[in-house]
């Protein structure tokens, strides 16, 4: 199985537009950093965790060509925007089958009712195929039984996924024991850490750092990375010997 990290950086990204701070005027790639996405691969089958608003561009960068399903994590904008450029795909593939908590694919039907759209749809739109997450259901799929794992985003309900020894949350801030349990013998973790100072909906790096130290896994990746947190290099020094900072285009195989 072959990760792709498409995008690691938090809801506005690095750079911010605008912005003054030394993070955002990095020379090191490492310090840009797209909308969170992950790109997943294993005999030819390719599925991509959240589709946000960097997605075209994320796809042309990893040289994406086919799309087997989307898995979506929660319904914010970071994780959802870039669905309109799902048509490339469409036109090769037909509808594209995405997957979500029923209150996921309830909110965007509503921002995009027209790719839901069965009768006189306008030439052109994509199309998708909904199919609806239930958390202690497995989502089985070209030959892979993927896990849901239900976690808390402040109020908001997020699912994380697990293939195999393979497990990628993002945008947790607080997890039921019942659901830790379900990421045991991980070979590798993917985590939110925001960046270190506490967040009301997102771990900080003491939280994530804690959670993966209850996990267990032989491997984590910190993802969903502020420019607050600071420089790709200086964090990396920070932190425990199995324990890294993900980065864009970072590719890992499992
Ligand atoms: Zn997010
Ligand atoms: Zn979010």
């Amino acid at each position: 199985m072959k990760v792709y990290f498409l995008g690691t950086g938090t809801s506005q990204g690095i750079p911010v537009i605008g912005s003054d701070h030394p993070v955002c005027h990095s020379q090191d790639q490492k310090d840009k950093r797209l909308r969170v996405s992950i790109w997943v691969e294993w005999d030819n089958n390719s599925f991509v965790i959240d589709c946000g608003p960097d997605f075209r561009q994320q796809m042309l960068t990893s040289g994406c060509s086919k799309i087997d399903a989307i898995l979506f994590t929660h319904e914010h904008s970071d994780h959802t925007t870039g669905l309109d450029d799902i048509r490339p795909f469409f036109f090769k593939q037909g509808n594209i089958p995405i997957y979500g908590h029923e209150r996921v694919l309830k909110n965007l039907k509503k921002r995009f009712d027209y790719i839901f759209e069965t009768e006189n749809k306008y030439p052109g739109s994509p199309g998708v195929f909904p199919i609806e997450v239930e958390n202690n259901v497995l989502i089985e799929s070209h030959s892979k039984k993927i896990i849901p794992i239900n976690a808390m985003h402040g109020d908001l309900q997020v699912f994380g996924y697990r293939f195999d020894n393979f497990a990628y949350l993002t945008d947790v801030k607080t997890i039921e024991t019942t659901e830790i349990n379900k990421l045991k013998n991980l070979d590798v973790l993917v985590i939110n850490a925001l960046r270190e100072d506490a967040h009301n909906t997102h771990f900080n790096l003491q939280e994530a750092l804690g959670f993966i130290n209850i996990v267990q896994p032989k491997k984590a990746y910190l993802t969903h990375i502020s420019h607050t947190f600071g420089f790709h290099e200086e964090i990396q020094k920070k932190l425990p010997e199995n324990v890294f900072l993900a980065y864009d285009n970072l590719i890992i195989n499992i």
